[in-house]
Order: structure tokens, then C-alpha cells, then sequence
């Protein structure tokens, strides 16, 4: 593989206060962002529809396709806002009590009425960022007594998880409701959920999109240890995973997360499903220019485990310097894409299925024996990339599409490098399409060879059926 080859890993950057102005924008774009999440944790409604607009527009000035991820807040608990400041140590016996129970001195309140409920005996609460941890000894009508394995501070409004909850808590909260009707307003393009326990939560979010008309699709965080536990069904019912590093860390412990995401990238990769790694990825870039050597070796080993994305986080959302983290995780992904073996490749071995996944398999296998510059993809649905990129070929994917949703989604998809284009009337239209759409957009030389797809009739979904190796045109006069 080549230095000329352009970045297969995507790069997904959180917007936030650092980086909503429409010049940041520009230069977020610029600098390597395919994908902005909103993250609906933060900020007022009004702030994300300001700032999906904002991010179209910019993607628009590039004249760029650039996805948009809702990342929804999901059932995440809080202590209550009266909790008072204390330092608990190891050993410190502590009772839990849901809102709206009778308080005793000294219970700490868990803004969610049905806290105690959740709890199980091999349950375990954290707080916050890991500190403090406790073990569940009692449970017992309304209150819940837990012993600290770890010292640490309790105070207001702080985030407590529950391990091993009943799932009586919703997958999907009022909160997230609001955001979800306000994510098929503004058509974004993937809605993440966070918290995620089955894969009937993800059943419930795909059921609530389709309701609201959204054909947004759909990423589960991973981040719980049930969820990991649950992963195949998971992967099952959704369109890709988040390696939500942060509150798995904290429920896990940060020895659980190394492993964890090895796995849960290979897996991912297996079934040929989009994974995002994220979570302090370039942390210590919030307040400086340069990452440490070790972020640049978490990046990437992330992208050669074969992550389809990489995130940042509070690095852009709120950091110093949000377009040197942008450049930075760019460069470090691609000098990374330089290692002689990226794994994630799908098991190709086998038959894939349907008639057309097997003519893409094909392709791919074409594209590889020859030596091809780039796979060129004519797809109504995004599937024909898709079908392509799980096998993390050593070509580009184009991937053509009439359908600027289509296109948007397929901007955290490895390798493929979405263009919107018309409709093309006839199969020889569509070529000719897609070979200038190779030169100009794709950066392929003139008489460099490519891989082609296309099927009887163009812009038909499932229609695949036809391989054809051209060579790329000059510029007509
Ligand atoms: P968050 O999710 O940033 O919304 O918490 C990611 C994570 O937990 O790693
Ligand atoms: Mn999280």
C-alpha cells in the first residue's frame, strides 16, 4: 500500500462550544472530519439544530459529504441535586435510596424514583469516573445498602451506574424521545444510543425511527457489561457499534477496556458491521497541540484492529485545539494504514449470502488479483459499498449514489469514499458516469484500471449483476 492511497479510517469529531462558529467548521472539514456527532448529553435543542445546520452548511461550502451522528444521552442516572459533597472511603457502608422515598441522615438520592428496583445483588455502583465503587450488600424494600471498594467523593448531580440492572429501567428515556423526533427533523444520518443492555433496545430505536419516518442508521454503544456480554445479538440488530470506552471503563474497570475493544472490533468486523472507537482517544489534546506517543499508538492500533472509525470527543467538543486534533488523528490513521496486515477483514471465504453480496465479493477478489486502482461502486442503497468494505480491500471504494442520505451514510464506512451524482439513465451512462467520477473525485489516473459494478437496470436496489474492469478515460474536450 502506497502513501498516494487516501485514509480509509474515518474520523468522527464531536461538535461543542470550541467548534460551532461556521470558520471552525470549515476548518474542522478541511482537516479530515467525515462524520460530525451532536451529543445530546450537552446543550439545548436549539444548540443542535443550530449546529446540524451549521455542519451542513459547511459540508456544503466544501463541497463535501459529510454524515451527521445524534448521539442520543440514554437511561443515564444521577445522583440527586441536593446531594451533599462527602469523601467516602474504602469500607464505608453507604445506603442508596430512589427519589420520592423516605430519606434517613446520611442516604444518598438517586435522581430516578425507581432506583432500587434496578439494583440486583451482583450489582455494583459507580460513581462518576470509576471512584468511588461499591459492592451491593443489602437490598431491601426501598433502600439499597453498598459497602465502598474504592474511596472517592460523592456530590450532586455526579453519574452513577449500575452493573448488572433490571432492564425495568427504559432503553429509551423522555429526554431521548425529544431528541430522536428533533434527529428525524434535521435527518441525521445515524442515531447512536448509549446505555445499551439487548438487543431489544435497539429493536425499540429502530422501531421508534422508522415511526418518525427517519431512515437514519443505527449504532449501539457498547459500553455496558451486558451489552459486551450480549454483543453478537447486539451487532444482530444494528447497523454498527460504538466502543464507548468511556462508561465502560468506569463500569468494567480501565483493566476490562484494552481487551474489550479487541474483541469487540474483531467481532464487529466479522459480521461486516461498522465500528466506531472512541473515547479519549487524543485526550491530553484538550489543552495541548501535540498528542502524547501514547494516544498516537492508541489511534493506531485502533485503526489497525481494523476500526471502520475513530472518534474525538471533548478534544473538539470543548478542547483548545480541536483542528490540531483533527490533523493529528488523520495522520496518525493513515501512517498507521501503512502496517502490512489491517485485520477487520470479513470472512470472505464463504458464500455471502445473496446473488448480488457474491458478485460485490467478486469484485473485490477481481480487484485485488489485478492490482486494480479503485473498486468504483454504483449503489441506490449504500449496500453495494457496504458489501465491499467489510473486506477491507487495498483499493478505494467510489461509491455512487443519487441519494445524498445514501451517500451521507456511508461516510463512517471504511474506505469508501461517497459521491453524490444523477441519476444515469442508461447502464452506458452510469459507466462513463462513474469513470469520470474516478478521475476527478476518486483522484484515479487516467488509464488507471478500476473494478466496476452495475446491474440491468441503474438506480435499483438489489440489482447488482454485472463486473466490468475499464480503464479510466482521458478528459474530454
Ligand atoms: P459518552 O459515550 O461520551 O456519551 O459518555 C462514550 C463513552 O462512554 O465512551
Ligand atoms: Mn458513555
Amino acid at each position: 500500500m502506497n502513501v498516494s492511497t487516501p485514509r480509509r479510517t474515518k474520523i468522527v469529531a464531536t461538535l461543542g462550544p470550541a467548534t460551532e462558529s461556521p470558520e471552525m467548521l470549515d476548518r474542522l472539514l478541511a482537516a479530515g472530519v467525515d462524520c460530525i456527532r451532536i451529543n445530546c448529553s450537552h446543550g439545548t435543542q436549539e444548540e443542535q439544530r443550530h449546529r446540524t445546520a451549521e455542519a451542513r452548511a459547511a459540508a456544503e461550502r466544501a463541497g463535501r459529504t459529510v454524515g451527521i451522528l445524534f448521539d442520543l444521552q440514554g437511561p443515564k442516572l444521577r445522583l440527586s441535586t441536593d446531594t451533599e459533597l462527602r469523601l467516602v472511603g474504602s469500607g464505608d457502608l453507604i445506603t442508596f435510596v430512589g427519589s420520592g422515598a423516605a430519606v434517613e441522615r446520611g442516604d444518598v438520592v438517586v435522581d430516578f424514583p425507581d432506583f432500587v428496583a434496578l439494583v440486583t445483588e451482583r450489582s455494583e455502583l459507580v460513581i462518576g469516573d470509576g471512584l468511588p465503587r461499591f459492592a451491593v450488600r443489602d437490598i431491601c424494600a426501598d433502600r439499597v445498602q453498598a459497602v465502598a471498594l474504592s474511596a472517592g467523593p460523592l456530590s450532586a448531580r455526579k453519574g452513577i451506574n449500575v452493573t448488572y440492572a433490571r432492564p425495568n429501567l427504559p432503553a429509551i428515556t423522555d429526554k431521548d424521545v425529544g431528541d430522536l423526533a428533533l434527529a428525524a427533523e434535521v435527518e441525521a444520518d445515524f442515531v447512536a444510543l448509549s446505555f445499551v443492555r439487548s438487543a431489544a433496545d435497539m429493536a425499540d430505536l429502530s422501531a421508534r425511527l422508522v415511526a418518525l419516518g427517519s431512515r437514519a442508521r443505527t449504532v449501539a454503544k457498547i459500553e455496558k457489561v451486558e451489552a459486551y456480554e450480549r454483543l453478537d445479538e447486539i451487532l444482530d440488530a444494528s447497523d454498527g457499534i460504538m466502543v464507548a470506552r468511556g462508561d465502560y471503563g468506569v463500569e468494567a474497570g480501565v483493566e476490562r477496556v484494552p481487551l474489550m475493544q479487541k474483541d469487540t472490533i474483531h467481532r464487529a468486523t466479522q459480521v461486516g458491521k461498522l465500528v466506531i472507537t472512541a473515547t479519549q482517544m487524543l485526550e491530553s489534546m484538550i489543552h495541548a497541540a501535540e498528542p502524547t506517543r501514547a494516544e498516537a499508538a492508541d489511534v493506531a492500533n485502533a485503526v489497525i484492529d481494523g476500526s471502520s472509525a475513530v472518534m474525538l470527543s471533548a478534544e473538539t467538543g470543548i478542547g483548545e485545539y480541536p483542528v490540531e486534533a483533527v490533523r493529528a488523528m488523520a495522520m496518525i490513521a493513515h501512517a498507521a494504514e501503512e502496517y502490512p496486515v489491517i485485520h477487520g477483514r470479513a470472512r470472505g471465504v464463504h458464500p455471502p449470502g445473496s446473488a448480488p453480496a457474491t458478485v460485490l465479493h467478486a469484485a473485490v477478489q477481481l480487484a485485488q488479483a489485478l492490482h486494480a486502482d479503485a473498486l468504483v461502486i454504483p449503489t441506490a442503497t449504500g449496500g453495494g459499498a457496504r458489501a465491499c468494505a467489510k473486506y477491507r480491500p487495498d483499493q478505494p471504494i467510489i461509491a455512487l449514489t443519487h441519494d445524498p442520505i445514501v451517500s451521507q451514510q456511508l461516510t463512517l464506512e471504511w474506505g469508501v469514499i461517497p459521491v453524490t451524482a444523477s441519476l444515469a439513465e442508461s447502464v452506458e451512462e452510469l459507466v462513463d458516469q462513474s469513470l469520470e467520477t474516478a478521475r476527478d473525485i476518486g483522484g484515479v489516473p487516467v488509464d488507471g484500471r478500476v473494478v466496476l459494478t452495475a446491474g440491468r437496470r441503474t438506480g435499483t436496489p438489489g440489482a447488482t449483476s454485472l463486473i466490468m474492469l475499464r480503464e479510466i478515460p482521458p478528459k474530454g474536450p
